[in-house]
């Protein structure tokens, strides 16, 4: 073969242009997720310093300790592969939740199970229902796969109950013989609403059982109401079932990436075939153990944002600014200006919360931003920040007109 001169050599970069050209037409359709903005890029850019950051419903008082105290005897062994089956903490989740560990998969956060659903079972000519406002990681990994999302108009914001809510009806109106896998957070992210035991166990009756129920239970720790469904417990009745559930939240382990989920063994064995053999690292595996028997740190946390979540329910409803009805560990309020302002003016006050809307806004959520409930101090600080900011852009805006 002829060696080509250097000189005559194409530019890399238009090489790199040229094959990501070449990508496959859904992937190159995807518009990228945005994550919450780190701390360390918020405190280069405003030069700020004491920077609170509740955009990514972390836990806000800290990872649970028994994991932290696990890591600090257990964080050797670096050199070996962790134990890809992740038995362990399989047996341990078999034990909490009385589950069969064959129908437990685990996942680099829960992240990791709706990608392994997306592709397994789904693929170009196939969808995935999903409402409106639900976790945008479904659209993400619908379109990956190549397959079409079905999106379902949510309940609208004067529903007298649930605005924004999944409307589960409607959802299961949607399937068609395309369908394959259905999405539904509960509670959801980023509106906090929910669908309780009695429309959840109507909704799983009208599917199909050919058609993969993904329930995300992201938060479900969190909820503290009677008529509240257990996931793992219908999963039981419903073969088509699989929840996910994670340790980002709660547990406070979002650094380490550790979820799981649970579904039939047959099902849970094609999860296994498209997962990488050694998708939980062994710190992960370690701690998320530990953190599951973390009685304590859990009941802790779930009182904290109890608290907290009323109190900031209550603190703009004082205010007049509407918020959608949330069970999980943060809260959207509808700020009557456009998300991205109220987030910008934020962030020069070293206060970090998460926008709604953009180009993904199907309609009309492209005023509300979403705050993470955290402690009492901090829940006070981020309010002040916003009562500053409101002034001044509602100010500056009557002043334009
Ligand atoms: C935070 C969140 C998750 C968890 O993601 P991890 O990958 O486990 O960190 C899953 N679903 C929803 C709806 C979430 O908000």
């Amino acid at each position: 073969m002829r060696t080509m001169n250097p000189s005559d050599r194409p530019d890399p970069s238009s090489v790199g242009e040229t094959l990501a050209a070449q990508a496959l037409d859904y992937v190159r359709a995807i518009s990228p997720y945005v994550t919450g903005k780190p701390v360390d890029a918020v405190a280069r850019e405003y030069g700020l310093t004491d920077i609170l950051k509740l955009a990514s419903n972390e836990n806000p008082l800290g990872a649970s300790p028994r994991a932290s105290e696990a890591l600090r005897q257990r964080a050797w062994d670096l050199n070996i592969y962790p134990d890809g089956g992740g038995y362990a903490l399989k047996q341990a989740l078999a034990a909490q939740f009385e589950l069969d560990p064959h129908g437990i998969v685990l996942g680099n956060g829960s992240n990791d199970l709706l990608e392994m659903v997306a592709r397994a079972f789904l693929a170009p000519g196939r969808n995935a229902v999903f409402s409106a406002y639900a976790f945008a990681v479904y659209a993400l990994a619908t379109q990956a796969a190549g397959a079409t999302a079905k999106v379902v108009p949510a309940f609208p914001p004067d529903h007298p109950t649930m605005p924004y809510g999944a409307d589960l009806e409607a959802m299961a109106r949607a399937i068609d013989a395309d369908t394959r896998v259905v999405f539904l957070a509960n509670p959801n992210n980023p509106t906090g609403t929910w669908v309780d035991r009695e429309d959840l166990v109507t909704f799983l009756a009208a599917v199909p059982p050919t058609v993969l129920v993904v329930l995300d239970e992201a938060y479900s720790e969190y909820v503290e109401r009677d008529d509240f469904p257990d996931g793992l417990a219908l999963s039981r009745q419903f073969g088509n079932l699989v929840v996910t559930r994670t340790f980002s939240k709660i547990y406070g382990l979002a650094a380490l990436r550790v979820g799981f989920g649970v579904a039939q063994p047959a099902v849970a064995a094609m999860l296994d075939r498209v997962r990488q053999p050694f998708n939980v690292n062994h710190l992960a595996l370690i701690a998320a153990e530990a953190a599951l028997g973390d009685t304590d740190f859990i009941a802790h946390s779930r009182q904290v944002n109890a608290e907290g979540l009323r109190f900031m329910a209550a603190a703009f409803a004082e205010r007049g600014l509407p918020t959608i009805p949330s069970l999980a560990n943060f809260i959207t309020v509808n700020v009557g200006l456009p998300a991205g302002r109220v987030f910008d003016a934020l962030l020069r006050e070293g206060v970090i919360i998460r926008p709604l809307g953009g180009k993904s806004d199907t309609g009309g959520i492209s005023c509300h931003i979403r705050i993470t409930i955290g402690t009492q101090a901090q829940n006070e600080r981020v309010l002040a920040a916003l009562d500053r900011v409101l002034l001044r852009l509602n100010e500056s805006a009557s002043e334009a007109s």
